[in-house]
């Protein structure tokens, strides 16, 4: 389609500027309609900040994203269909001033574990430990029958120990700590059993509430309604953490109905990441277009309805341009484009003689001054990402670069995992000051993808700043050209559009 000259008339249907996840899911849902779609990517590969370096066999994200097993765009997106989710098992661990509490791990047998899961390795625990999309699809948009959850109420068997003191859920760990010792320990403080009551009755409750009914409710800042609702304690001592490493916002700053919306994910599904790294993902999507769908190395200048100006093979035209690059360059494009402020996130990978947890679980950190928000030995949840018998360690500061982080992360990973970290080596460590558009009330996460009848916008930064958000607004930017092109495409549900 584009010529190597310097100078070029090429044509197609629509061009598509930037091949993030949300830049190849509206070319996805195009050429499905039968639209030729140019896809222009100024980068060397796709994926934009879904990205994995292979450094000596090792799979690096830049990103190191959590996902939920319940974004449903995941499983709705064309192309997705191959990927494979890697459950933390047994969900997460937060750490609190030496002790910890476990939360988000399902007690009866989630749909996906109960022998549908396919392909897979085996975790720690020896059960089956990763998820198929397929899977998901079967276990999202409803609750699913055996919701750790349940609905409306906490259930007998709550991951929280609610009801019969689990043996599986630990709070208040005496002693010198280590991980294993805090997975196999009971809870032994009435006071935060307590509380991890009404915390597991509230998430299950925001799991039971559909998300409809959750964005009709009052706009605050997150920590002013979580804290109207729960003991300032848990809200800091579990909450802070967990939405810090949902939505890489450690301050709670974020507006209260995309915090709930958030939980409510994390609530009806299981924290998770892609098998081979966040790269995985655009990588499929981009290999499951027509063939010569996306161009590479290609830097757009300008933008117009009828056509684009690249920087090494001059002028494109088209019919529609959808611009899908982020906030930043879009408002550079198109003056005028709002750019939001941005969340900063670092992420470090370390390699370690051995592994520090044989459990695939995320750690998060309670303490905000860190410096890590959250951690885990990526090589326990997906043995893919590292060679053979050795181990990853990948952790996330946000916020600001602390200086000298590397000492201080190491530093600091010896208290979480209980264990030196003098021999640990550092493979390697990304900053990305523009990681994730603030999300700060009041947020409008439909924020209009059509900009005028052929022109139209999309990614994290027009909906929520997830993946799930930038996928979503890649499908309303499509669904918003097909209409104008008077193709009769379904958007889906209300309800799906706001899942
Ligand atoms: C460190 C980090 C941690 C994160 N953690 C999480 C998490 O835990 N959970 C979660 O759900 N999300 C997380 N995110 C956010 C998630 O990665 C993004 O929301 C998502 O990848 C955004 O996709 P996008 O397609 O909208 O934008 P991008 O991925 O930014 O894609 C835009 C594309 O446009 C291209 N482009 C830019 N300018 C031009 C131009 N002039 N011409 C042509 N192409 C251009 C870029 O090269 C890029 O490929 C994280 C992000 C980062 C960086």
């Amino acid at each position: 389609m584009l010529s190597t000259a310097r100078h070029s008339d090429a044509v197609t249907d629509v061009v598509v500027v930037g091949a993030g996840i949300a830049g190849l899911a509206v070319a996805h849902r195009l050429t499905s309609a039968g639209i030729a779609v140019t896809v222009l990517e100024a980068g060397p590969r796709v994926g934009g900040r879904m990205a994995t370096d292979e450094i000596d066999g090792f799979r690096l994200d830049r990103v190191g994203p959590l996902l939920t097993t319940s974004y449903a765009e995941l499983a709705r997106t064309p192309g997705l269909g191959g990927v494979v989710l890697r459950p933390f098992a047994p969900g997460a661990l937060v750490h609190n001033d030496g002790r910890y509490v476990r939360i988000g791990e399902p007690f009866p047998p989630a749909p996906w574990r109960a022998g549908s899961a396919r392909g897979v390795g085996r975790g720690a625990s020896g059960r089956t430990s990763s998820v198929r999309t397929s899977s998901v699809r079967a276990s999202s948009g409803r609750m699913p029958a055996h919701s750790p959850w349940g609905v409306g109420r906490v259930p007998a068997h709550s991951p929280w120990g609610v009801g019969r003191g689990s043996p599986h859920a630990p709070w208040g760990v005496g002693g010198a700590f280590t991980v294993a010792r805090a997975l196999a320990s009971a809870p032994r403080n009435p006071a935060a059993s307590l509380d991890q009551a009404r915390l597991g009755a509230s998430l299950a409750r925001l799991a039971a509430t559909p998300a409809q009914r959750l964005l009709t409710r009052p706009e605050r800042v997150a920590r002013e309604a979580l804290t109207a609702r729960l003991p300032a304690r848990t809200v800091q001592g579990v909450l802070r953490p967990l939405v810090a490493a949902l939505l890489a916002d450690p301050d709670l700053t974020i507006s209260s109905r995309w915090t709930d919306l958030a939980l409510r994910a994390f609530a009806r599904g299981r924290l998770c990441v892609p098998e081979g790294g966040s790269a995985a993902l655009p990588d499929l999507m981009a290999a499951t277009l027509p063939p010569g769908t996306v161009r590479t190395g290609v830097r757009v200048t300008e933008v117009s309805i009828d056509r684009v100006t690249t920087a090494e093979h001059g002028v494109v035209r088209c019919r529609s341009v959808v611009l899908a690059t982020g906030a930043r360059t879009a408002a550079a494009l198109l003056p005028g484009l709002r750019t939001p402020a941005f969340h900063p996130v670092t992420v470090l990978h370390h390699t370690a003689p051995a592994a520090p947890a044989a459990a695939p679980v995320l750690l998060l950190e309670s303490d905000p001054g860190g410096p890590v928000a959250h951690t885990a030995v990526m090589s326990a949840v997906d043995p893919t990402r590292a060679p053979d018998g050795r181990v990853l360690v990948t952790s996330t500061v946000l916020g600001a670069l602390p200086d000298d982080p590397e000492r201080r992360v190491r530093k600091h990973l010896a208290t979480l995992y209980g264990t030196s970290t003098d021999e640990w080596e550092l493979l390697a460590l990304h900053h990305t000051p523009d990681a994730v558009p603030a999300m700060p009330p009041p947020h409008d996460p439909r924020r209009s993808v059509r900009l005028l009848a052929g022109l139209y916008v999309c990614g994290d930064h027009r909906d929520t700043s997830t993946v799930q958000g930038a996928l979503v607004s890649g499908r309303r930017a499509a669904h918003a050209l097909l209409t104008d092109l008077g193709v009769r495409a379904p958007l889906g549900t209300a309800a799906e559009v706001a899942a």
